[in-house]
């Protein structure tokens, strides 16, 4: 998005949050090269959209759900309150985006988003929560991710 002041075409999305009537999505924007800050707005038609699930069923697309996953993956990570919250608009935004059109958007999808949102974040969150969704081939590799993420030395020493 073109920034107001400069011109410049880059901009970082520093919150994003989805407006009380549920048809529109406010967006804080940061022009990268000169640091301007300033708001859009994206219009949803609808937001009302279904969960096609791995066995083909469909439900609603549930915010809390997802709420839940997120907040147990990043369960006593030092993660601000307010970093979980952004993280979960910024999930619901693109997943209603991505589910405006067909009115139905597949879990899959979901998790990816969820995935790459968390990696951003927090790296231990990120494979907790991929060890659920995706599920590791073996159990020792995911236990050897978790050590590598918690205790770098760790790695080092077996090394050596
Ligand atoms: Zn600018």
């Amino acid at each position: 998005m073109r920034c107001p002041h400069c011109g410049n075409s880059d901009d970082k999305v520093i919150d994003s949050r989805t407006l009380a009537a549920g048809d529109a999505i406010r967006r804080r924007r940061e022009c990268i090269a000169c640091g301007f800050r300033f708001t859009s707005y994206e219009r949803i038609e609808d937001t009302r959209f279904m969960v096609i699930k791995r066995d083909g069923r469909r439900e609603p697309f549930d915010r809390d759900k997802i709420e839940r996953g997120v907040r147990r993956a990043l369960e006593k990570r030092p993660v601000s309150q307010m970093s979980i919250e952004s993280l979960i608009n910024e999930i619901e935004d693109e997943a209603a985006i991505l589910g405006k059109e067909d009115h139905e958007i597949s879990a899959g999808v979901i998790g990816d988003l969820v995935l790459e949102k968390l990696g951003t974040l927090d790296r231990v969150a990120y494979i907790r929560f991929a060890s659920v969704y995706r599920h590791f081939d073996d159990l020792e590799e995911f236990v050897r991710e978790i050590q590598k993420m918690e205790n770098p030395q760790t790695q080092e020493k077996l090394q050596t």
